[in-house]
């Protein structure tokens, strides 16, 4: 978590995870906030600005379901589809390591982008024109020997967030308010950086026994005084506009205090989300290690040695012969 140094922006925090909770109504919710952490993932792969736009979104999502879920492990939200993007991947591990990655057809890319310009339409930011027809699909990976929980769904509606929501609405029954944004905002001093956030309220079902002082709260309702309720903050939620939910200068606190004061919000510890891959030298030496050596060597580059590119983080892992006659002699031990 960075505190935003800028000038006159101090005490401003970017890259957290923010949860709160609408005191009235004992609604629970959290606000993911990606500053410079975003920026190096978006930076770093230097793809087209809606490929970015797209990923960056992804980022927040990911970090806001996976801030929905007790886990001690990997969340990873994949799209695949059959668009000009064809895969987009973002993890976040319980720590709050966050990465991702896209797949695109850079040709079926420029000529979508230049038929569009040529139309006078604007920059295409859906996900049935950028994505197209496919399934969102979520897993958590706790080690070996647990279940990996799996959620899909199509990809439904003009945004990710409609894609989540409906997910919610079918798959866990759970009512949600959701918001996902990804832009790049201008910096006063010049140039641009990347920014994503996204929001997300919703309405558990009612459970016996373990309640939680939120959810007694809830259920102490009528069900119009609910029923109103969730209506005002679906509203609410809906009304935060991209530049607010983005804005550097304005921070989460003061965000979510503007858009939920009347029923009071109470917020609480933020977990921080870092720009970290999981990639290392021994888990690439485990994969070339279960290839025949004839494969591998189909696999050198002119100069004779292999690389293998993280998909994630762009890291270049080399092996020349040396490390690969290394590589064959553990394997045979
Ligand atoms: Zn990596």
């Amino acid at each position: 978590m960075t505190a935003y140094a800028g000038g006159g922006l101090r005490g401003v925090t970017d890259d957290m995870l923010l949860p709160f909770q609408i005191e009235s109504l004992g609604l629970r919710g959290r606000m993911a906030r990606l500053g410079g952490e975003v920026d190096a993932v978006l930076q770093r792969h230097d793809y087209p600005e809606p490929v970015a736009r797209m990923l960056g979104e992804a980022l927040a999502l990911a970090v806001l379901l996976a801030g929905a879920l007790k886990y001690d492990g990997v969340f990873t939200l994949q799209i695949q589809s059959d668009g000009p993007i064809s895969l987009l991947v973002a993890d976040v591990t319980s720590d709050g390591h966050l990465r991702g990655y896209a797949q695109f057809d850079a040709e079926r890319f420029a000529s979508a982008a230049a038929a569009r310009a040529q139309s006078g339409a604007g920059i295409e930011r859906s996900v049935p024109g950028l994505l197209g027809a496919g399934y969102l699909a979520f897993t958590v990976d706790q080690g070996a020997h647990t279940d990996r929980y799996q959620g899909i769904v199509e990809l439904t509606g003009a945004t990710l967030a409609d894609c989540a929501h409906t997910y919610f609405r079918d798959s866990e029954q759970i009512e949600t308010c959701l918001k996902t944004a990804c832009e790049r905002v201008a910096l006063p001093g010049g140039g641009s950086v990347w920014r994503a956030a996204g929001l997300m309220v919703q309405r558990m079902p009612a459970e016996g026994g373990s309640a939680s002082e939120a959810d007694r709260i809830w259920q102490s309702l009528t069900e119009d005084e609910a029923e109103d309720g969730w209506r005002r903050i679906v509203i609410l939620t809906s009304s935060a506009r991209n530049e607010e939910l983005l804005a550097p200068e304005l921070s989460p606190h003061e965000l979510l205090f503007r858009l939920f004061h009347e029923d009071g919000v109470r917020v609480f510890e933020p977990h921080a989300v870092t720009d970290r891959c999981r990639c290392s030298r021994e888990r690439v030496d485990a994969v070339l290690s279960a290839q025949p050596r004839a494969e591998l060597d189909d696999m050198k580059e002119p100069d004779g040695a292999v690389v293998v590119t993280c998909q994630f983080c762009n890291r270049a892992y080399r092996y020349d012969d040396s490390d690969l006659d290394a590589l064959a002699d553990a394997t045979r031990h």
